[in-house]
C-alpha cells in the first residue's frame, strides 16, 4: 500500500490508524455481525458510538455545560443561514468580512433581510489579514467571525471580545487549539477539514441562545430540536459521527488538544520559514500576524503560474497532492491539518527547498 501526503483543503487527510479502524470494522462492527452503517440510529450498538462522540468531544475540547453539542447534517453552508433563523431578534447583525466564507455566510444572511452590517474587512487588502481593529456594538443580536480563512490562509490569534453572542464559523480550525469559551455563543464546522469525512457538521451553542427561535422556522432548523434530541430528532449522519469518534479518540491517544496545538505550530512555522527563508522566491499570501497554521497559502515570485504548475506537478510526482491554490488566488496552498503529519510537512518543505535552489 502506498499512501500520499493530502495537502488538499477538504474533504482533507485523516490518519492512517483511524483509516484502518473504520475498515477492520465495516462489515462486522466488533463482533455485532452487521456494519455500523446498517445499524439502526435507536440501536444499543449506534448510541454507544453517539454517546462517545459527544462526551470526547466534550471532554477534549473541554465545552462547558451550558453548551450543547449538535452534530448536524448540510454542512457550514447551512449554518450561514440556521444561524441568523436562531439567533437573530429583530435587531443588528454585525459581520466580520475576512474572505470568501464571510462573505457567503453575509450573503446568506441577507436574504433573510436583517439589519446586516460589515463591521470590519480584509477585502481591500485581497483578504491578506484578520483587521487589527474590529469593533462589534454591544446590543447587536449577535457577532458573527470566520476563525480561519481556508482559501486565504489567515487566521485569529485572539477573538474579539463581545458583549453580543459571537458566532464562529471554525470549519478549517475546529479543534486544532484550546478554546477561550468565555468568548464563544456558537461554534460551528463542517467535519470534513478537520475532524472526519463530509457530511456531519459540529455545532456547539449556548444553551441561552435557544430559545430566541421564531414560530416560522421549519422544525429542523432550530438549535433547539436538535438540542432536546440529543442530535437524534430524526436520522443522524451515523457513519459520519462514528469516523469523528475514532478522530477524537484519535487526538485524546496524542495527548489531546493543547498537544495537537503545539504540534500544529512546529508543523506551520516549517513551511513558513521556508517561505522566509527563500529571498522572495515564496511569498506568503497573508500578513505574518495573521497567518494561519491550518492552510499555508503563498506563490511564486512575480505569481510565475508556470514555475507555480511546474511545483505541483513535481510534488504530485513525489506523492504529495492538492497543492494547487483556490482559483481566487491563484498559487499554492498547503493545507496542513489535525491529521497531515509532521513527515509530511518536512517532506514539502524539503521538495520547496530543493525547487527554489534550483529555479530562483
Ligand atoms: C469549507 C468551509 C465552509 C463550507 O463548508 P461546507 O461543509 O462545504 O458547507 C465554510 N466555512 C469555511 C471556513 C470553510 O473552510
Amino acid at each position: 500500500m502506498s499512501r500520499v501526503y493530502n495537502f488538499g483543503a477538504g474533504p482533507a487527510t485523516m490518519p492512517l490508524e483511524v483509516l484502518e479502524e473504520a475498515r477492520e470494522n465495516l462489515v462486522d462492527f466488533h463482533g455485532e455481525g452487521l456494519s455500523i452503517m446498517e445499524a439502526s440510529h435507536r440501536s444499543k450498538m449506534y448510541d454507544e458510538v453517539h454517546t462517545q462522540a459527544l462526551s470526547l468531544i466534550r471532554e477534549l475540547y473541554e465545552v462547558p455545560d451550558d453548551y450543547d453539542i449538535l452534530l448536524l447534517q448540510g454542512g457550514a453552508s447551512t449554518q450561514f443561514a440556521m444561524v441568523p433563523m436562531n439567533l437573530s431578534l429583530g435587531g443588528k447583525a454585525e459581520y466580520a468580512d475576512t474572505g470568501s466564507w464571510s462573505s457567503k455566510a453575509i450573503k446568506e444572511a441577507k436574504i433573510q433581510n436583517l439589519d446586516l452590517s460589515i463591521v470590519a474587512s480584509s477585502k481591500e487588502s485581497g483578504y491578506d489579514r484578520i483587521p487589527s481593529e474590529i469593533n462589534f456594538s454591544d446590543d447587536a443580536d449577535f457577532a458573527y467571525i470566520t476563525s480561519n480563512n481556508t482559501i486565504y490562509g489567515t487566521q485569529y490569534k485572539t477573538f474579539p471580545t463581545t458583549k453580543a453572542p459571537l458566532v464562529i464559523d471554525a470549519s478549517s480550525d475546529i479543534f486544532s487549539y484550546p478554546l477561550d469559551w468565555s468568548k464563544v455563543g456558537i461554534i460551528f464546522a463542517g467535519a470534513q477539514k478537520n475532524a472526519g469525512p463530509s457530511g456531519v457538521t459540529v455545532v456547539i451553542v449556548k444553551k441561552e441562545l435557544q430559545d430566541r427561535v421564531k414560530e416560522s422556522v421549519p422544525t429542523m432548523l432550530r438549535y433547539k430540536t436538535h438540542a432536546e434530541k440529543n442530535s437524534l430528532y430524526n436520522t443522524p449522519p451515523t457513519f459520519g459521527i462514528y469516523m469523528l469518534s475514532l478522530m477524537m479518540k484519535w487526538i485524546k491517544n496524542r495527548g489531546g488538544i493543547e498537544a495537537i496545538a503545539k504540534l500544529n505550530e512546529q508543523k506551520a512555522s516549517i513551511l513558513y520559514d521556508v517561505i522566509d527563508n527563500s529571498n522572495g522566491f515564496y511569498r506568503g499570501h497573508a500578513q505574518k500576524d495573521s497567518r494561519s497554521l491550518m492552510n499555508v497559502s503563498f506563490n511564486i515570485k512575480d505569481k510565475d503560474a508556470d514555475l507555480e504548475a511546474k511545483l505541483v506537478e513535481l510534488a504530485t510526482k513525489n506523492a504529495m497532492i492538492g497543492l494547487k491554490g483556490h482559483r481566487s488566488i491563484g498559487g499554492l496552498r498547503a493545507s496542513i491539518y489535525n491529521a497531515m503529519s509532521k513527515e509530511g510537512v518536512q517532506a514539502l518543505a524539503d521538495l520547496m527547498k530543493d525547487f527554489a535552489a534550483k529555479n530562483a
